[in-house]
Parts: C-alpha cells; sequence; structure tokens
C-alpha cells in the first residue's frame, strides 16, 4: 500500500481521509509528478490538446470511480477525497485536472442519479475512460444566466429530438456523452429538463474553441440538428433539472477553488526553492527584504483561500448547504492563484516566465477559472444577494 507524504498545505484535508483514501491520494501523486506534469507541460509549451494517453491511464487506476459506491464497481471516496486528488493533478497542469475531473463528476452523477438503463448502458464506458464524459449547460448566447437557455427538446414518438447548441464544453472536441439541459416546451409554458445524450453522427456536430496558452481544457462547441434521443435518457425531468444543476455546480465551485490553490502552492513551491538558491547582489533572493515580503504575502493569501475552502468542503462532505461559501471560495481562491503565480513569475526573474518551469502554464489555465463554473462577477453578485441571509440572526 503506497504511504502519503504529509505536505502541510494540505493536512486538515488529508487528516480527514481513511487509510484507503489517503493510498488513493498517493498513488495519484505518484502518477501526476512521474506522468501527467511531463504531459500537461507539453501541451502547453506546443499549445496542443494534451495526449490522450492520459485519459487511459487514468482509468486503468480507477481514478474516474473514485466517487462511485465500490458495490458498482468504484472506489467509494468521499468528496474530501475527490478534492485531494484533483489538486494533486492541479500541482502539475489545472486545465488536465479540470478534463479528468469533470470525466469523474459524470460517472459518479450517473452512478447516483442514473436509472438502471442509463448505468448499464453508461456507466463501465465512463467509469474505464473509454468514454469522455461532461456536463453541457453553457450555450453561445450566454453562459451566466442558465434561465435563459435556449436549446430545446422537442417530444417525439420513442423520445425527444435536440435543435440549438452548447458552448465552452471541457472535453467538447472529445466528448463522447454528456449531460444536456434544454428547454423543454409543454401546453402550459416551457420547464428545463436534463438528458444524457451521445455526442454522435451527423446531428451532433463537435468544433474546437480556440483559446491559445488554454488548449487542454479541449473546449468545444456542440451544434445538434434534430438529434435523436432516446425517452430512457431523461436524467433529471422538468421541474427538477434547473435545481439538481445549480446543486452541483455548488460542489464543483468548491473543487475548482481547491484546485486553484493546489496550483498556486505548486508555483510558490517552486519559486520559493528557486529564490533560495539564487544570488544577486551577494545573497540569496529571498535575502533581499522587498522580494521576501512579495513571497510571505502569496503564503499568507494562499493560506486564507485554502482555509475558506477547507471550510466549505467540509460543508459539502457532511451533506450542508454551501451555497455562500461555494461562491466565495471559488472567487477568493481564482482571485488569489492568478495574483500568486504572477508574483511567483516576477519573483524569479525572466526564468520564471521560461519553459524550464510551468508557472506561465498556470498562470494562463488558471485565469480560464475565472470563467469556469461561475465568473468572479456573477458569485460576487449571488454573494451579495444573501448577505443578510447568511450573517444575520433571523
Ligand atoms: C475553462 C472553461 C471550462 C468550461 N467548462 C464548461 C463545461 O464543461 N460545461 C459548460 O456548460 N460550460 C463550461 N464553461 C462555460 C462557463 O460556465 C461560462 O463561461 C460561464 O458560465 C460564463 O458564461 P459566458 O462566458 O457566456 O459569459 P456571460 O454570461 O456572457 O458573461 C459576460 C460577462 O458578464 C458578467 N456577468 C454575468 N452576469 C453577471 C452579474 N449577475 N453581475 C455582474 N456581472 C455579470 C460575467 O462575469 C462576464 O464578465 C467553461 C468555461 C471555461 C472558460
Amino acid at each position: 500500500m503506497s504511504e502519503l507524504a504529509p505536505v502541510l498545505f494540505f493536512e486538515q484535508y488529508d487528516s480527514e481521509l481513511t487509510q484507503a483514501e489517503r493510498s488513493a491520494v498517493a498513488v495519484a501523486r505518484n502518477f501526476c509528478a512521474d506522468e501527467l506534469a511531463d504531459v500537461a507541460a507539453l501541451a502547453y509549451l506546443r499549445n496542443e490538446p494534451f495526449d490522450q494517453q492520459v485519459i487511459s491511464r487514468w482509468g486503468e487506476l480507477g481514478f474516474f470511480g473514485l466517487q462511485v459506491e465500490t458495490a458498482q464497481g468504484g472506489m467509494g471516496g468521499s468528496f474530501l477525497c475527490k478534492i485531494r486528488v484533483a489538486q494533486e493533478m492541479a500541482r502539475h497542469g489545472f486545465a488536465m485536472a479540470f478534463c479528468l475531473n469533470n470525466m469523474q463528476g459524470m460517472a459518479t452523477r450517473v452512478s447516483r442519479h442514473g436509472t438502471p438503463r442509463q448505468k448499464e448502458a453508461f456507466l463501465a464506458n465512463l467509469m474505464q475512460g473509454r468514454w469522455v464524459g461532461a456536463p453541457a449547460m453553457s450555450e453561445p448566447q450566454g453562459g451566466s444566466d442558465l434561465s435563459k437557455l435556449s436549446c430545446r427538446a422537442t417530444r417525439v414518438e420513442g423520445g425527444w429530438v435536440i435543435n440549438g447548441s452548447k458552448a465552452w464544453v471541457t472535453n467538447g472536441v472529445i466528448v463522447d456523452l454528456i449531460t444536456l439541459l434544454a428547454r423543454v416546451p409543454d401546453e402550459e409554458g416551457a420547464d428545463i429538463a436534463s438528458f444524457l445524450v451521445r455526442v454522435d453522427g451527423p446531428t451532433a456536430v463537435r468544433s474546437e474553441i480556440l483559446s491559445s496558452g488554454a488548449r487542454s481544457f479541449r473546449l468545444g462547441r456542440i451544434d445538434f440538428r434534430d438529434h435523436f434521443v432516446p425517452d430512457w435518457a431523461l436524467l433529471y425531468p422538468p421541474g427538477q433539472a434547473f435545481a439538481r444543476s445549480l446543486e452541483s455546480i455548488n460542489a464543483a465551485r468548491v473543487h475548482v477553488a481547491a484546485m486553484c490553490v493546489a496550483s498556486l502552492y505548486s508555483a510558490f513551491t517552486i519559486a520559493l526553492r528557486y529564490c533560495g538558491e539564487r544570488v544577486a547582489f551577494g545573497k540569496p533572493l529571498t535575502g533581499h527584504q522587498g522580494l521576501r515580503w512579495s513571497l510571505a504575502d502569496v503564503a499568507m493569501k494562499m493560506e486564507a483561500a485554502n482555509s475558506l475552502v477547507f471550510r466549505a468542503a467540509s460543508r459539502v462532505q457532511r451533506g450542508q448547504d454551501v451555497t455562500m461559501l461555494a461562491a466565495q471560495a471559488k472567487t477568493l481562491a481564482v482571485e488569489v492563484a492568478v495574483e500568486g503565480v504572477q508574483a511567483c513569475m516576477q519573483a524569479m526573474g525572466a526564468i520564471g516566465a521560461s519553459a524550464e518551469f510551468p508557472l506561465s502554464m498556470h498562470a494562463s489555465e488558471l485565469r480560464m477559472a475565472a470563467y469556469a463554473d461561475g465568473t468572479s462577477e456573477m458569485l460576487r453578485d449571488r454573494a451579495g444577494k444573501s448577505l443578510a441571509k447568511s450573517y444575520l440572526d433571523s
């Protein structure tokens, strides 16, 4: 059984894990350092999507089934375990971590909320990484305001046909199965339902959304034209789908925040080590007060963000409401990480921005975290509206 070498920065999470979960995190840590790190760095430097072999290797290790119950062939891991595994990935590449983590989330969703038929059709493929899965909610016309989505599912014999477009789908270029949020018209108006949709054939066309420095997210747009979905593929019916999707977004915000602090931790430790060895004007860079204070500020804000993320994650783990904390944790973690990585690069001098270190990759990929799973502005607005409810005694 692999041992988990303690890292002080992650100790509060690790102390909550079972022995089996700690072993799983240790396996993830070794794999990410030995294999994933190089693949992520190369993809970034070449401005190419990452090598898909990583997906198969991650599947062989069983990580797509991390939160699937053991009775269904998964690891039965907790939310905090999911977070720690995602953090080990994010230390070496936020975008790749985001992709693999989304696939893991898809397997969890099908295992927890899928019907027996849906599980039989999809679960094994998702858990083994043979199929790539992703949530598809955002649309070209807008992502923040989900209530305005325009993709439509129309009733036909034996199922539904989908018309419309989804955009900014992580892994969208290679995705096989999505949870699709669509408007379902009926006599009394229109509501929203969620479907498990195979992305295949000429009625579902994928195209890449090019974003320089962040191609490892494999962002894609999918255009549907009379795409048939059978009856049994309905995941959440009208009346439930919108609320269910928002529920899962809160947990997603917390693990994105956890990944942000892990990427920053990687950049910070690289900078700290380098600045302790590099000499300028007769002393190590960390011997200069100005630079030392700059790194001290990074560490302070990183610790504060990490504590908030842990508080939010603990509430998710206990099944408690996390709407406000998730919005706060994600907003703060993204901002601290983006600013912190820049400070680390600056502290190292020009080499901090070179291909020798992964800091510029972290900077580019973390920048995209400010949009994914809710933009910082939208989350601030949401947090602002709930201040009285969250902080004043009734
Ligand atoms: C790396 C990455 C991965 C993603 N993965 C997925 C995925 O897998 N599936 C998926 O469905 N989507 C995904 N998205 C899409 C993401 O969820 C959207 O980008 C996000 O919801 C914002 O939508 P938008 O980009 O359309 O911006 P818009 O909604 O058009 O917003 C434009 C601007 O208005 C601001 N704004 C919006 N509302 C408010 C408000 N209330 N107050 C103040 N300002 C506001 C925004 O902050 C933003 O600055 C991903 C995006 C990225 C970058």
